[in-house]
């Protein structure tokens, strides 16, 4: 039987532990591709994913694998988004799985990614194969690590497969645990359609691509088929399989993971998570565990050079094609004209949309400093939700207001637990827990307010416990929150894009804070600027930028070309993001400033 030989999987690991690394060695072991063909990291597709070594898009790829039993094996490696603002999307490749190699780092053990992956990975009730990879380096410690595996994740450390995705030591040992450990998929080929998706994208040639794995049934070409989330239906025009080329099969049956093309227009007729099923003959019911994905962070993008609204425009309907999350409106800034209100899943996934936009349209950008959604109610009864700091009403139309709370766990070696303490308190957060790892790392649990995340959360982290701390977090719900808008005043005018909402506790620090910073970044005009923060009427910071003096390169007395020069280019550098507000020439980085606190 065909089925008892299809093993589907993953690799889930802590970011840099070694996934896409092991998935190369994988493909050469299956001889999927010729060295021809080879590339390195062949599953990480785009650019910016190879630049920051990230995955952002999933994929699928089928390989024929030579058991040692003398049995040919069909392999489906499903990749995986590796970071918390794809937590869903993991969840859902996850499910098209019967079992997950769980990869960690032999020196460094296991990451707060390693354990939110074991729990998707739970959640969903695969076979987890722990592998410890890096066993080639010299501060390799793979005892330890098989340790903590038993101790933390509570797998059989005997289990643990050393290995050096790098220097190809292994995997053979991994592959065998596939075929063996690896359930075959289950399901009845006869049963109504019930196929799951787990991505989609948009081919400019093709339409929407969608990447199902069939759960129930069999599924053909020219069927006709429905979206049990919205009803809509399609036609089939082609399915099959990628390997990793695309290529197309008569159908897919139970265990099957391939693609689908069926004359969809638009991605978000395909949502991740959906169940397709046969419009004649509908399944009773959807896969569990659908739903539909709401933004949690917002900004506001605007063209530097005002001419390229409708280029910007466009990018954000192009890149919309691929991108069911993103979301977007039109907004307009009194102070930086026309542009857009923008909602991301998270941080990295808003500024991998930024940097796309700047690198593959072309356009500068200015941003506006993150937002989450925040839930006021008003005095009058009425309960409203903002996600832009200049809608929030007059303090005295405000009962109270509620914002988004993260559970985040933050594990460090030891010396750092005071440091990752002070900084969660200074940002809000409620201890939770603490447990240790082993005798050197602990486990901090804190709930922190998102707006506390979203701006410097993960950088400030990083530089208190010199990179050693990994972080995961997930949402939890709305908090009550004495907040205030703080507006910020530039020569004497509000700007409305510098609005922030801050905890009133805070406010006067963050106020006198803000205005120095602007006071830094903002360049000498040819007059004197006021900066002021004020809450309501009420101004409760501020400082000035001096007027310009009469000429930059007056500082270089004379002689030095090279340095007038420089100071030219630099100059000209600056001009480019810089945004006329009011008459007050503002640099970029002043919009996203206002967030951070030191
Ligand atoms: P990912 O983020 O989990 O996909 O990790 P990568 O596969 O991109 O690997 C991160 C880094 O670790 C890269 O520099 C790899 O070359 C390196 N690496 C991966 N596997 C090994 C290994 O077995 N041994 C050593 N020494 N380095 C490895
Ligand atoms: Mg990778």
């Amino acid at each position: 039987n065909r089925r008892d030989r299809i093993r589907n999987f993953s690799i889930i690991a802590h970011i840099d532990h070694g996934k896409s690394t092991l998935a190369d060695r994988i493909l050469e072991k299956t001889s999927a591709l010729t060295s021809r063909e080879m590339q390195d990291q062949m599953l990480d597709a785009m650019d910016l994913e190879r630049e920051r070594g990230i995955t952002i898009k999933l994929n699928a790829v089928q390989l024929l694998y030579k058991a040692e039993d003398g049995e040919e094996y069909i392999f489906h490696l499903i990749d995986t988004p590796g970071h918390v603002d794809f937590a869903y999307e993991v969840s859902r490749s996850l499910a098209a799985c019967e079992g997950a190699l769980l990869i960690v780092d032999a020196a460094q053990g296991i990451e707060a990614q390693t354990l939110a992956n074991v729990y998707l990975a739970l959640d969903n009730d695969l076979e987890i194969l722990p592998v410890i990879n890096k066993i080639d380096l010299p501060s390799a410690e793979p005892d330890r690590v098989r340790k903590e595996v038993e101790d933390v994740i509570g797998l059989p450390g005997e289990d643990c497969i050393p290995a050096s995705a790098k220097a190809g030591i292994g995997i053979d040992e991994i592959l065998e645990a596939v075929v063996k450990k690896v359930p075959a998929p289950s399901g009845d080929p006869e049963a109504p359609l019930k196929a799951m998706i787990f991505d989609s994208l948009y081919d400019p040639y093709r339409g929407v691509i969608v990447y199902i794995r069939i759960m129930e049934g069999t599924v053909k070409p020219g069927e006709k088929v429905k979206m049990m989330a919205n009803g809509k239906q399609f036609e089939v025009q082609e399915i099959g399989v990628f390997t990793p080329k695309p290529v197309p099969k008569e159908e897919l049956t139970v265990g099957d993971v391939g693609y689908m093309i069926a004359s969809i227009k638009n991605v978000g007729d395909s949502q991740v998570g959906d169940t397709v099923t046969h419009a004649a003959k509908p399944t009773a019911e959807p896969m569990p565990g659908y739903r539909k994905l709401n933004p949690m962070v917002f900004c506001g993008l605007y063209p530097v050079d005002t001419n390229n609204y409708t280029d910007l425009r466009e990018a954000l309907e192009k890149l919309e094609l691929n991108d069911s999350s993103l979301q977007f409106e039109a907004e307009t800034s009194q102070a930086l004209g026309f542009g857009f209100r923008c909602g991301f899943l998270g941080l990295l996934h808003m500024e991998i949309i930024q940097e796309r936009i700047e690198r593959e349209f072309g356009i500068d950008l200015i941003t506006t400093a993150p937002s989450v959604i925040y839930e006021v109610t008003k005095t009058d009864g009425e309960v409203i939700e903002i996600d832009n700091p200049s809608e929030m009403p007059d303090a005295q139309q405000v009962d109270h207001v509620r914002e988004p709370y993260v559970k985040a766990e933050v594990m460090v070696p030891n010396e750092y637990v005071g440091p990752v303490m002070e900084l969660c308190q200074r940002k809000r957060g409620d201890y939770l827990d603490m447990k240790y790892l082993d005798e050197n790392r602990v486990n901090i649990v804190y709930e922190i307010p998102l707006s506390e995340i979203v701006y410097d959360f993960f950088d400030a982290l990083k530089s208190n416990t010199k990179g050693y701390a990994s972080f995961d977090y997930e949402l939890i719900g709305y908090k009550e929150s004495n907040l205030v808008k703080m507006d910020i005043l530039l020569n004497g005018e509000k700007v409305d894009a510098l609005s922030i909402i801050v905890h009133r506790d805070s406010a006067y620090d963050r106020g006198k804070i803000i205005a120095e910073k602007l006071k830094n970044l903002i360049p000498r005009q040819q007059f004197e600027v006021p900066v002021q923060a004020s809450i309501g009427q009420k101004i409760i910071a501020r400082s000035t930028i001096k007027a310009m003096r009469k000429n930059v390169l007056a500082k270089c007395y004379g002689g030095d070309i090279s340095r007038k020069r420089k100071l030219l280019e630099k100059q000209k550098e600056g001009k480019k993001r810089m945004k006329s507000v009011g008459n007050v020439e503002v640099p970029q980085e002043a919009f996203m400033s206002v967030l951070s606190m030191d």
